[in-house]
């Protein structure tokens, strides 16, 4: 199982980080080492003194394709999540300013947190919000109509490269809103009014 993100999908986040809104779409990968047990708590690495939450929208692949075609994307996933796509932004700082990859800095163990699947049947994904929590009050908001590449075009695009197999994870971008988190926090990810995830930082 492999973790597919994508970086730079919202305008208002890619500005915050004064990065350039990209005409196709950066992804980069998490290792399946990455994922966060469920209901275990996310420990701060001892090589980060600045790790940041991502909310961001997660499908989960349901069947294998390559070359997949955006009109046929939808029937590549049947479950939608939300969760987080933890940053260590110090790390990944110095990395990008000497032009490395900033793998370390996103694939490290426990970075990525999935909540509970959903039915994608039971939401109109082009206009899905979902948030984040911390110590109960919103800290990012996002919703999927802002998105600079809509599910679609991160399915085709990203099976050009990667092929896609049952199980795999997209992790869609991240809106504005970006911040650091300390011990003793506790994050919690809705789409639309239901709690989908809770994690506690320690
Ligand atoms: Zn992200």
């Amino acid at each position: 199982m492999k973790i597919i993100c994508i970086a730079r999908n919202y305008v208002e986040h890619a500005k915050e980080l004064n990065n350039t809104i990209p005409k196709s779409p950066v992804f980069f990968i998490k290792p399946d080492t990455a994922l966060l047990q469920k209901e275990r708590d996310f420990y701060i690495p001892e090589f980060s003194s600045d790790i940041h939450y991502e909310v961001e929208i997660v499908l989960k692949i349901s069947k294998a394709g390559k070359y997949i075609q955006p009109e046929f994307a939808y029937k590549y996933f049947d479950q939608i999540s939300v969760g987080i796509d933890f940053t260590a932004r110090d790390l990944q700082s110095e990395l990008k300013k000497n032009g490395y990859p900033w793998e370390i800095a996103k694939g490290f163990d426990g970075a990525a947190v999935v909540g509970n699947f959903l039915d994608k049947n039971e939401f109109d994904l082009s206009n899905l919000n979902f948030k984040l929590l911390k110590n109960g009050e919103t800290v990012q908001q996002g919703n999927t109509s802002l998105m600079i590449h809509d599910f679609s075009k991160i399915i085709a695009e990203s099976s050009k490269y990667f092929t896609l197999k049952t199980g795999d994870l997209i992790m869609t971008g991240t809106p504005a809103g970006v911040g650091p988190v300390s011990a003793g926090d506790i994050l919690t990810g809705f789409i639309e009014d239901q709690k989908i995830f809770e994690v506690s930082i320690k």
